[in-house]
């Protein structure tokens, strides 16, 4: 996989650290699944029975969606088989619902385990995925600034989300 060059990540996660509670327990994708009336602040797209559809907050490409399972595991070897089949099902119907939206060329689908992989969130399992355009490593980095990405993801989640509800 080519590495998309995304300077805006930086000042992405630079501006949601001070945020993040310093606490060791503390896991974002958790968080996230015990708080649904802020589903749209945080860009969840879809809960379904055991994993919920989440926007990247720091995307290495426009439309970058993570699925998680509503349980705490951090290997494939602790997922179960209902698990499994459902982040089949969903990767399947965000790839139609990102089709219908955005019009990618392609996708990149996959789990980074553990850190050395590269996973930002190690101990909580998630999938990535990750539309691609052609020419998209190149047109990329002329999104610069933070406030038009969270504009961006603001138009592309409403844009998503109907799709995903509504197949
Ligand atoms: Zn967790």
């Amino acid at each position: 996989m080519d590495r998309l060059w995304s300077p805006w990540r930086s000042k992405y996660i630079e501006s949601f650290n001070d945020k993040k509670p310093d606490r060791e327990d503390y896991c974002l994708f958790c968080d996230t699944l015990n708080t649904p009336e802020k589903d749209e602040q945080k860009y969840v797209l879809y809960r379904g029975t055991r994993c919920y559809v989440i926007m990247n907050l720091y995307p290495y490409n426009s439309g970058h969606l993570m699925i998680v399972p509503h349980r705490h595991v951090s290997a494939f070897t602790e997922m179960t088989d209902d698990e499994y089949l459902e982040i089949m099902q969903l990767i399947r119907r965000c790839c139609e619902a990102l089709t219908k939206t955005m019009h990618p060329h392609g996708f990149n689908v996959g789990a980074n385990i553990g850190r050395v992989s590269g996973a930002g969130i190690e101990h909580h399992i998630h999938f990535h995925i990750v539309p691609r355009w052609r020419g998209d490593t190149n047109f990329m980095p002329v999104l610069g600034d933070t406030k038009v990405i969270s504009e961006e993801m603001s138009k592309t989640y409403h844009k998503i989300k109907k799709h995903l509800i509504n197949p």
